[in-house]
């Protein structure tokens, strides 16, 4: 009943056409073929998917038995040698939405529903134990939560801006993470602009999931007022992810390294931010992605002619994940 209604949901919702108009025109130009594979995914709801990342502080051998029952099987095995077994992430080719977990007083959620893209940043950042680690915009907390099952860090600074988004924040980091861990970690509602004159030169590891034009929702904009208002608003996001950036760059301690993440396809807010931030910033370099890229290309589609220090992950029917922008920067 409840997959029948959310379905029925996803058909009744009905696609933008100023949306669609506008990536068209820009995404034709970007991406050239590629964009028409794309395009079909992202207007075809029914055809999209999750991953379930399974929560190593609530471990469940049923569920583990009854994902692989449902055709489910870990993903990222092997190729990636940093990743400690208790990282497990379940995906499959088939569409489908697995239910998500009700709030349960006094017990941790076994697992967490995501685009599996959405791992790849955190996979990049490759956190150890004992690092400083600062999640700029972190709700709803999802790469929070999947940062926490790669590593324990030392400190662990998570910050959103936007109040509301950020009780979103700890109210995740509540249902997944047991308290003797909560105690190590600092929420914040900070602009993330000013983080790094705060807390400058502090941080081993920083993540950037800035806000971004969300390709995949703005598809899904419920009026042309909205939609409108999206696409003039949109020039200014670069702007804003430059200056997130810089402040990034600033809260890092030379040596360490920062990754940068969007979910959009746009060129402006991906290539052409790192790209202005590497020719006005002498002390980052960039950092070499492609073997990662490379030990998961089984799971995901990657467009190609990119930088080695970036990918970008194309939506295609059977691994419809994405987009999602990666790109990895070292302080020096
Ligand atoms: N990392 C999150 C996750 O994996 O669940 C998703 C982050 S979302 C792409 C970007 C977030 O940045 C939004 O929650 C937004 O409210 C927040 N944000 C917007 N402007 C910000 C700012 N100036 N400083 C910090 N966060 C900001």
């Amino acid at each position: 009943g409840q997959l029948e209604s959310k379905t029925k949901g996803k058909l009744q919702k009905q696609i933008c056409r100023v949306i669609l108009d506008h990536f068209d025109k820009q995404y034709t130009a970007e991406l050239g073929n590629a964009w028409s594979s794309v395009r079909d995914v992202l207007t075809s709801p029914l055809c999209w998917q999750h991953s379930i990342l399974l929560n190593r502080f609530s471990p469940c051998t049923e569920l583990e038995n009854s994902l692989c029952v449902q055709g489910y099987h870990p993903a990222f095995q092997g190729g990636l040698p940093y990743l400690p077994a208790a990282f497990k992430c379940y995906i499959r080719r088939s569409p489908g939405r697995f239910p998500a977990q009700k709030h349960q007083a006094g017990k941790l959620k076994e697992y967490y529903l995501l685009n599996a893209a959405s791992l790849l940043p955190v996979l990049a950042l490759e956190v150890k134990d004992g690092e400083n680690v600062l999640d700029l915009c972190a709700a709803p907390g999802g790469k929070s939560v999947a940062i926490l099952q790669c590593a324990c860090p030392g400190q662990f600074h998570c910050n959103e801006y936007d109040d509301l988004r950020a009780r979103w924040l700890e109210e995740t980091i509540e249902s997944f993470i047991p308290q003797s861990l909560i105690n190590s970690i600092m929420v914040s509602k900070l602009d993330g602009r000013h983080i790094g004159d705060l807390k400058p030169e502090l941080y081993d590891k920083v993540l950037v999931d800035t806000p971004c034009s969300n390709d995949r929702s703005w598809l899904f904009s419920s009026d042309i007022h909205q939609a409108t208002l999206r696409v003039i608003q949109r020039k200014e996001l670069s702007c804003l992810q430059f200056q997130l950036l810089r402040s990034a760059i600033k809260a890092l301690r030379p040596g360490g390294s920062l990754v940068y993440s969007t979910c959009t396809l746009s060129k402006a807010e991906n290539s052409d931010v790192i790209n202005l931030i590497l020719n006005s910033c002498s002390n980052v370099m960039p950092v070499d992605i492609s073997e990662m890229g490379r030990a998961v290309s089984q799971e995901f589609t990657f467009l190609d002619g990119l930088q080695q220090h970036e990918l970008l992950v194309l939506p295609e029917r059977g691994r419809a994940w994405g987009p999602m922008y990666v790109a990895k920067l070292k302080k020096i």
